[in-house]
């Protein structure tokens, strides 16, 4: 990837936090770039991301650092990803979808729907181009890849094309003709994901969704096609499982995310490692990583959001979060 753009975000306390651990954060933030993260053992641990996002920043402040930028090139031609990584409950799926993806109003709604109200803004369909945007929708829940457009098909397999690159063979692809019908795919995409979980018995925090837009230019005049694709990564919950305590199915799930989430790390470590040879990236390594490939290497954008709880309760895993993020950013 060329770059990759690192940012955390602190939800406010909940009101479970606030009734359990009164109002002691273990955050705060110095200027836009810099916070300071209190540890169990009352240790300073100083970070420097490239934006910090504070309980009162709000949805647009996101979208317009992190977002919007992978927008204006996904039009152009050029891939870009958008990861929210941190526990359950950090705030990943606030980011992303807002509070509902249909009905929050303007000020609440999350990356999604600025997505979609973005490319159709950056799109300036004419006499000399067509365009045409495609939406497909997948969960990976335990390395096998469903698809949300469609539950039936619940173990899409992973090809990759010369032309086209890594494709999800056989997944469905809605096409996408304005905004309004974008979010009632997604809309259906995101129900469908809690029929899957209420059917097999599992919890959304423990699978990776995946949306993917692929944005094909075409200029009429020499036939020219361009295509950027735009994924967004609402992953599983990065929380360690207690050692003693998860067993049975909870624990190979467990297993299972660590696996994909550090293969995560470690294909970000090797693409930024930039060092003149070429080096190994090991995209080959979980379902995850594999899928983002063409998304996250070569001439491509990325970013990273680090969703955390601010509460005292929860430090231990707002740093791991923090220093997973602090790990993609600087080798
Ligand atoms: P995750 O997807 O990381 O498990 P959620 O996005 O579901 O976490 O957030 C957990 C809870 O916190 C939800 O009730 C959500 O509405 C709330 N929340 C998260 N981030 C924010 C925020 N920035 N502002 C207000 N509420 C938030
Ligand atoms: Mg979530």
């Amino acid at each position: 990837m060329s770059n990759i753009t690192v940012c955390a975000r602190f939800r406010p306390l909940s009101s479970k936090e606030r009734r359990d651990h009164g109002d002691s954060v273990c955050i705060r933030c110095i200027d836009t770039e810099t916070f300071i993260l209190k540890d169990e053992k009352e240790e300073d641990i100083i970070f420097s991301f490239d934006r910090v996002f504070c309980e009162k920043s709000d949805q647009a402040e996101v979208y317009e650092f992190l977002v919007l930028p992978i927008v204006r090139d996904a039009v152009n031609g050029i891939n870009g990803t958008i990861i929210t990584y941190g526990q359950t409950g950090a705030g990943k799926t606030y980011s992303i979808e807002g509070p509902g993806i249909l009905e929050c109003g303007e000020q609440k709604k999350g990356i999604l729907p600025r997505v979609v109200d973005g490319i159709f803004e950056h799109i300036k369909p004419d006499k000399m181009a067509k365009y045409l945007i495609k939406l497909s929708m997948v969960e990976i829940y335990m390395e096998k890849i469903r698809d949300l457009f469609d539950l039936s098909k619940d173990n899409i397999q992973i090809k990759e094309s010369k032309i086209e690159g890594i494709l999800l063979s056989g997944a469905t692809e809605m096409s996408i003709i304005d905004p309004a019908e974008a979010l009632q795919s997604l809309s259906t995409g995101i129900a469908n994901r809690a029929v899957g979980e209420t059917q097999m018995n599992t919890a959304s925090s423990r699978s990776h969704c995946i949306y993917i837009f692929t944005v094909k230019q075409e200029l009429t005049g020499d036939k020219r096609m361009k295509t950027g694709k735009l994924v967004l990564v609402d992953l599983a919950g990065s929380e360690k499982v207690e050692k003693t305590g998860a067993e049975g199915r909870a624990l190979e799930e467990a297993k299972m995310i660590n696996k994909s989430l550090s293969a995560l790390g470690n294909v970000i470590n090797a693409l930024t490692c930039g060092s003149g040879r070429a080096n190994h990236i090991p995209y080959r390594d979980s379902k995850l990583t594999r899928i983002l490939q063409d998304a996250l290497g070569g001439n491509s954008r990325t970013a990273l959001l680090c969703c955390c709880s601010p509460s005292v309760s929860n430090a231990s895993e707002s740093l791991s979060t923090l220093r997973f993020g602090a790990r993609a950013k600087h080798i």
